[in-house]
């Protein structure tokens, strides 16, 4: 998709003017205006946060987190989460592990909001490291990145290890900051050999950050691996990195 398209698009995506599991060309099975065509569903779009307080997610977002429970996450081993729980929000308690989500989700549109730990502690990939990965193998970077360098594709909102963000959008310390992303799985064949590379567009405070880029691999540190055959839907996960990030607000829409 080229860029303006893309752009476009994301808008309409956003402001809800493609039902889930819509197709990304014209569909040959109805003539133009066709008034008899189903019309799409009716969402109630959400409200947008402020620093004082989240925002309500769209109507047909399944709630990941709404200020009150971890009871949609566990760690690796099913345990509970020994992350801690504020006012509002969650707070990775270092070396207690991962959290993923108790379901396995596919193509979908995510909402998180995080902030890093105010006042800051450490440099480099050490001041605020966390991370959202899709189907738990896909990382999106949360990083300290104001004012603090690092190696651009390790930068916040970097898909590890591939892609810089387009700009670096990054709020003080403390600050509630926000990721919008569109992921589209990657598709394997009956034989397990990849026919669709995974997919991510991602917005940081609404800032275009990600533009429809092509993953070579799941993320990894100082390494690029090749894809293996996996489920179309699998657990989110966010990473503990041994920083107490903090998060709210996180609600997804799966594209079916
Ligand atoms: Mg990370």
């Amino acid at each position: 998709m080229r860029p303006l398209a893309s752009i476009a698009f994301l808008i309409a995506l956003l402001a809800g003017a493609y039902p889930a599991g819509s197709q990304t060309q014209v569909d040959p099975g109805f003539a133009i205006h066709d008034r008899n065509r189903p019309a799409p569903p009716v969402v109630a779009p959400g409200t947008a946060s402020t620093q004082a307080e989240a925002g309500r997610p769209p109507s047909d977002a399944i709630v990941l987190f709404d200020g009150h429970d971890l009871a949609r996450w566990q760690h690796k081993d099913g345990s509970a989460p020994k992350w801690k729980l504020g006012n509002g929000y969650f707070e990775v308690v270092p070396r207690s592990g991962y959290l993923y989500t108790r379901e396995a989700f596919g193509d979908c549109q995510l909402h998180v909001e995080f902030a890093e730990p105010d006042p800051p502690k450490g440099d480099d990939q050490n001041r605020g490291n966390s991370g959202v990965f899709l189907h738990g193998l896909y990382e999106v970077q949360v990083l300290d990145s104001y004012r603090s360098p690092t190696y651009p594709d390790g930068q916040a909102a970097a898909v590890y290890g591939q892609f810089p963000p387009l700009v670096n959008a990054s709020r003080a310390p403390g600050v509630w900051q926000s990721y919008d992303i569109i992921f589209h799985g990657p598709r394997f064949d009956a034989a397990g050999h990849l026919t669709r590379p995974a997919r991510m567009t991602v917005l940081h405070d609404g800032v275009l950050v990600q533009d429809d880029v092509e993953l070579t691999g799941p993320t990894a540190h100082h390494q690029r691996p090749p894809y293996t055959a996996e489920p179309d839907r699998l657990p989110l996960a966010l990473q503990d990195h041994g920083d107490p990030v903090r998060f709210r607000n996180m609600w997804i829409r799966e594209l079916r």
